[in-house]
């Protein structure tokens, strides 16, 4: 299999201003096709750097890509870099000047001086076209290896791969598409999935994959077919409780819960103390959610819990607003103020402060009234006031049984 590598270019990725959004793309790209990236690195915008990175790669990789500093600015040096590696002069390159002034015609701007040094690129070297920018790329091959330099700028880079590095690779390398599929979990640990995982025996392409985010877990199963990976997935689906997955490959919970909405035909509420309308935003974020819900109330304060859901006050007094007792008025509250079918309500401790030896931050009741009626589960959740604000909202969602 052919050996690849990615060298991201740019200070700015180094100290964290920038995510490399350029790396995962790429990535995904090559996977899908078959040839995985084997490495990937980030260096400084630095010419010493880039000639030695550039002699390791070129040395022991089959395709190396770069990205980063094709600009025309003093601070874009890769390309002197590459040509001085490659001891190739620069050459004016006419298609690539006339691609240059159409870009800056088309926007009725005088085109600056320096940016003539653009259309200039290492002798025997091409020039990929840029269509959404000026920097062209830059693409060489010898003895069965191949060399691009693409620009840093994530719309650029991605115009060009698509378009001109893909389709050289795909015809001059042996291609082995990989199959992935992934199974989507909430409320069940990294460890304890992995304890009910199978075994399978591992090959560079075949594995199991755990991604854990945000109290949800990913499994995404890699193999050589799509035979291979359905057995593998099957064998999994029998180990992990179908109350824990809430979908497959790009399902989100907010969508598999308009889905399952829109079929059942019912209408839902939401009242929202620690979420702060979350959970309603995020129904509503999907199209056509006015087919099923009906709205509902944000009652942080203990006033809106019994203003306008009838929690009772002493309920609120003997239990607390953070309690089972008053989550369960609220989901009745909700459903009777908005004459719902079914009905979500949640109350919790976001933190960072609040939390009490019997009431920690992260302490959060979620209430749902569903097909099978009322279930109030007790959630002990980590993270910051936002994550768990997050958490709590897509728990709840999918808490409901439709
Ligand atoms: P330009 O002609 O705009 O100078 P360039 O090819 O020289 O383009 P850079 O100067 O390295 O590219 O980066 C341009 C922009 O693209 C910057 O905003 C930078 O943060 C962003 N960028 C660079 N590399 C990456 C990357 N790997 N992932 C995401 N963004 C990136
Ligand atoms: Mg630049």
């Amino acid at each position: 299999m052919s050996k690849i590598i990615y060298v991201a270019i740019g200070n700015e990725i180094l100290i964290g201003k920038t995510i490399n959004t350029n790396e995962s793309f790429i990535g995904m790209q090559l996977t899908s096709a078959g040839l995985p990236l084997g490495i990937s690195m980030t260096i400084k915008d630095d010419k010493k750097m880039i000639l030695k990175t550039l002699g390791h790669c070129w040395e022991h990789y089959d395709v190396v890509i770069v990205s980063g500093g094709l600009g025309p600015t003093h601070d874009d040096v890769t390309k002197y870099a590459i040509a001085e590696f490659f001891k190739k002069k620069l050459i004016f390159n006419n298609s690539a000047w006339s691609a240059i002034k159409k870009m800056y015609e088309a926007k009725n701007v005088p085109i600056p001086e320096i940016v003539r040094t653009q259309a200039e690129i290492p002798q025997g070297f091409t020039a990929l076209p840029n269509k959404t920018g000026t920097a062209p790329g830059l693409y060489f091959t010898e003895n069965n290896k191949h060399f691009f330099a693409l620009p840093g700028v994530p719309s650029e880079m991605k115009n060009m791969f698509v378009y001109h590095v893909f389709p050289k690779l795909k015809r001059t390398l042996s291609v082995n598409p990989i199959y992935q599929k992934t199974i989507r979990t909430i409320g069940i640990p990294e460890s304890t999935i992995f304890t009910k995982t199978i075994d399978v025996k591992e090959t560079s392409i075949t594995k199991i994959a755990f991604l854990p985010k945000s109290g949800m877990v990913d499994i995404r199963v890699y193999g050589t077919s799509e035979q291979e990976v359905k057995e593998i997935i099957n064998r999994l689906l029998e180990n992990i409780p179908p109350k824990n997955i809430y979908g497959f490959d790009d399902d989100t919970i907010v969508e598999t819960f308009h889905k399952k909405m829109v079929t059942s035909g019912k209408t839902v509420s939401a009242a929202e103390s620690c979420t702060g309308g979350l959970i309603q935003s995020l129904i509503t974020d999907n199209a056509g959610s006015s087919d099923y819900f009906l709205g509902g109330v944000v009652s942080y304060s203990n006033e809106a819990k019994m203003n306008l859901l009838g929690v009772k006050e002493t309920t609120l007094e003997k239990f607390g607003a953070v309690s089972e007792e008053t989550v369960r008025e609220m989901v009745y509250g909700v459903q009777k103020l908005m004459g719902s079918d079914y009905a979500i309500a949640v109350s919790g401790i976001a933190g960072p402060g609040g939390g009490t030896e019997n009431k920690p931050v992260g302490l959060v009741y979620i209430g749902t009234f569903g097909k099978s009626g009322i279930v109030i589960k007790k959630n002990n959740l980590s993270g910051s006031r936002l994550e768990v604000k997050n958490k709590t909202a897509l728990t709840a969602l999918f808490q409901l049984d439709v």
